[in-house]
């Protein structure tokens, strides 16, 4: 059995329902062949449509009742204008378009509910930015039964119960296994494929929420996780996670495998590939994740395992970027030997809520540097002066103050652990380049290597690393001795 999810990209358009369907058809075919055969589809959006309904939601709480009327049409005509081209059955059709137009009319109550009180709550934000994948579901199955397949349309406010952390919702664990088990199995086992709503769930009470943004990654792994499934694919719109941004990196490669850790270091780090949470039930279980393309279903994509076969091991397996940066850094030869300084310079980052992505201190304790988002900085080096006004005033600490423009560079791998020589190569290849790195660090799972650029070196800091460890070869070559 497996869980297939379709990203917004996926189902963005008729021609890319059609393909989604043929997908779908084939796997049903090989899963049919299978000792526990299955197939659990969920869906996003389509494309652009959770944007647009965010934004209707937050212009109604201005007063602006204007744009989710206007929206209301062209939402009816992009879901319509599939059905249109891909479903010829008149009765399919005409329960079609019920569906729609009851999710229009919830829209409009809706946003004139919030126009009217001119406050959009989290809670009212969730179920207006839900609406999306509720009538991308129903439409794809239709969609389905047009290619001759059994298929149901489920809303997963039945099957993912949430907390209520609205904008973001966790799931609770053992009430979602037995609400899916008893609601998808019965379904799978005779042969129907559920398609399923990405993005939401609901508490206990049923009240509606939504898992946070590109949420349907997690659904599915959610889903994948309660049915113990074989496999969670991913179904987007790139040949899976890639060595580097190929916008940046022209030679950047697919990689073939890729360990859960690395994933989580790749995400957190600003590489755009699923969010760390959204494996955490796949890992749980030890349930493989595939990240497919569905412009191009012969690709085979990246496979995300516990533990990658030796052949796809490597050192370094990708290079990424985080932009927009600042590092701020507290100064001082008074600091040295005083305890508590760093635990007070992070308890005041706390306090304004800041997010610290690196941290670095010299051994000579002169000086702490971290790095924080350019728009923390401000409120960051305020609390900071506060904290620390004392020692400021008797010159222990002599300078607390921020740098803009600044990026970090993770360069990843598990099998970074344990092989000498890495930091070198790397700091080899952006000295080659003539770039100035301003810090660095090394986590000690020693799964990446992290260093501080400006905004000017990140184009040939990225390059230069790349070509240094080859990652525009296949694993298997790169490895090869010479
Ligand atoms: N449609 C939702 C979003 O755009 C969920 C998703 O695409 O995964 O955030
Ligand atoms: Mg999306």
């Amino acid at each position: 059995m497996i869980v297939m999810k379709f990203g917004g990209t996926s189902v963005g358009s008729a021609d890319a329902f059609a393909q989604v369907a043929q997908i779908v058809k084939e796997a049903v075919g090989r899963e049919s062949k299978r000792e526990r055969p299955g197939v659990v589809v969920v869906t996003s959006a389509m494309s652009g449509v959770t944007n647009m309904l965010i934004e209707a939601a937050q212009r109604a709480e201005r007063g602006d009742v204007s744009f989710y009327q206007a929206q209301q049409d062209s939402l009816l005509l992009k879901h319509q204008v599939v059905a249109g081209r891909l479903i010829e059955d008149g009765s399919e059709r005409a329960a079609l378009a019920r569906v729609f137009e009851e999710r229009l009319a919830e829209f409009d109550r809706l946003c004139s509910s919030i126009a009217v009180l001119g406050e959009l709550t989290p809670r009212g934000l969730d179920v207006v930015s839900g609406l999306g994948e509720r009538m991308a579901a129903p439409l794809l199955a239709a969609v389905l039964r047009a290619h001759g397949l059994r298929a149901e349309a489920i809303d997963a406010t039945e099957l993912i119960v949430t907390d209520n952390a609205f904008g973001g919702a966790a799931p609770i664990t053992h009430l979602t296994e037995a609400r899916c088990r008893e609601r998808l199995l019965p379904l799978v086992e005779i042969g129907v494929v559920p398609v399923v709503t990405g993005f939401i769930g609901a508490t206990v009470e049923g009240v509606p929420t939504t898992l946070g943004r590109g949420g349907s990654d997690y659904s599915a792994a959610i889903l994948g996780a309660a049915l113990n499934v074989d496999e969670i694919q991913i179904w987007t719109d790139v040949n899976g996670v890639m060595t580097a941004d190929p916008r940046i990196v022209p030679n950047a490669r697919s990689i073939r495998q890729l360990s859960y850790e690395e994933v989580a270091e790749l995400a957190y780090y600003g590489a755009k590939v699923l969010h760390p949470k959204t494996v955490l039930p796949a890992i749980e279980k030890k349930i493989p994740v595939r990240v497919l393309n569905t412009f191009e279903p012969t690709h085979p994509g990246t496979l995300i395992v516990e533990k990658v076969q030796a052949e796809a091991r490597g050192t370094v397996k990708a290079i990424t970027a985080i932009r927009g940066m600042n590092l701020i850094t507290i100064a001082g030869r008074g600091m040295m030997g005083v305890p508590g300084i760093a635990a007070r310079t992070f308890s005041a980052v706390a306090r304004v809520g800041a997010n610290v992505l690196m941290i670095s201190q010299s051994s000579s304790e002169q000086s702490i540097c971290f790095v924080v988002p350019e728009a923390s900085a401000e409120s960051v080096i305020a609390a900071l002066h506060e904290e620390f006004r004392r020692e400021l005033e008797h010159r222990y600490i002599d300078s607390i103050y921020g740098m803009p423009h600044i990026n970090i560079i993770a360069v990843v791998g598990s099998g970074m652990r344990g092989t000498p020589g890495l930091a070198a190569r790397v700091f080899t290849a952006v000295a080659q380049a003539g770039i100035n790195v301003i810090a660095i660090a090394q986590g000690s799972s020693e799964a990446n290597i992290s260093l501080v650029v400006v905004d000017a070196d990140v184009t040939s800091a990225l390059r230069a690393i790349h070509d240094i460890f080859e990652l525009h070869l296949p694993t298997e070559e790169r490895m090869r001795p010479r």
